[in-house]
């Protein structure tokens, strides 16, 4: 049975800590603030054996080599991770399977906001760990990738079963509500997070991890295809409607 802590980091990143008991493993899932961490695993009087990357950027290999030089941790990651100047010890990529002990988890390509962008699924557990793929009614920044792209890789995810709890990187869901409530204006579901979500913020409360399974009922990325006719394009292909709504999002002033 997998044990994770989770912990704000920098200003809107969570940092993870994912430990196996019956071996002691423990994984850093990103690096976003290497001297946190440490401090957080300490706490715990976990030992870091293990840093799993999601994507290259520095808010989640920034602290890489300075997590591996503290405790010699094996860094596995997609091959771009190497762009912040750290190697990764094992290049993972779409199939791969790494272990935390003896705990398996599959590597999902869910490229788009990095090209190279992973997933870690812990297929047994039900968990996964999306890093900047997926957010609580949001998804990430197409910064590198397409929308084709981005919405094969979402798919991906939403196929998972959905009791499946996932892990995103950062707390942006309120902002993310903000926006979801303005293409997807009739979904009473939608509605009820958000004053979920609401009255979380409002007592300084965490809104990650959430369940697929409200993604797939309120996230208005993953249901871009059942959002055609509001966005006013019906004979669009289900990729397209997603590259619209996350066009509106990338102009929403909320
Ligand atoms: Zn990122
Ligand atoms: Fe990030």
């Amino acid at each position: 049975m997998l044990q994770i802590h989770q912990f704000p980091c920098l200003s809107d990143n969570y940092g993870l800590l994912v430990h196996e008991p019956e071996s002691g493993a423990t994984a850093a899932i990103d690096t976003p603030d290497a001297e946190e961490i440490l401090r957080q695993a300490a706490a715990k009087g976990w030992r870091i054996t293990d840093v799993w990357n999601t994507h290259w950027h520095p808010d989640h290999a920034g602290g890489n080599a300075a997590i591996k030089a503290a405790t010699g941790a094996v860094v596995t990651g997609p091959a771009e991770v190497e762009r912040i100047g750290t190697a990764a010890d094992r290049i993972v990529g779409e199939g791969d399977v790494v272990q935390l002990g003896k705990t398996k988890a599959r590597v999902l390509d869910v490229g788009g906001h990095t090209l190279g962008h992973v997933a870690f699924v812990f297929d047994a557990e039900n968990i996964a760990f999306v890093g900047d793929a997926l957010f609580a009614l949001g998804c990430g920044r197409l910064f590198e990738g397409t929308p084709e792209q981005m919405w094969e890789s979402l798919s991906k995810l939403a196929a998972l079963p959905e009791q499946t709890t996932l892990y995103c990187a950062h707390e942006y869901t309120q902002s993310n509500a903000r926006f979801a409530v303005t293409v997807d204006a009739a979904n009473a579901a939608l509605a009820a997070r958000v004053a979920e979500i609401d009255r979380l913020r409002s007592e300084g409360k965490a809104t990650v991890p959430m369940t697929l399974a409200q993604e797939r009922a309120t996230n208005p990325f993953l249901r871009a295809p059942l959002l055609k006719a509001a966005l006013g394009m019906p004979g669009a292909q289900d990729w397209e409607a997603f590259a619209e709504v996350r066009r509106r999002k990338d102009g929403f002033k909320g």
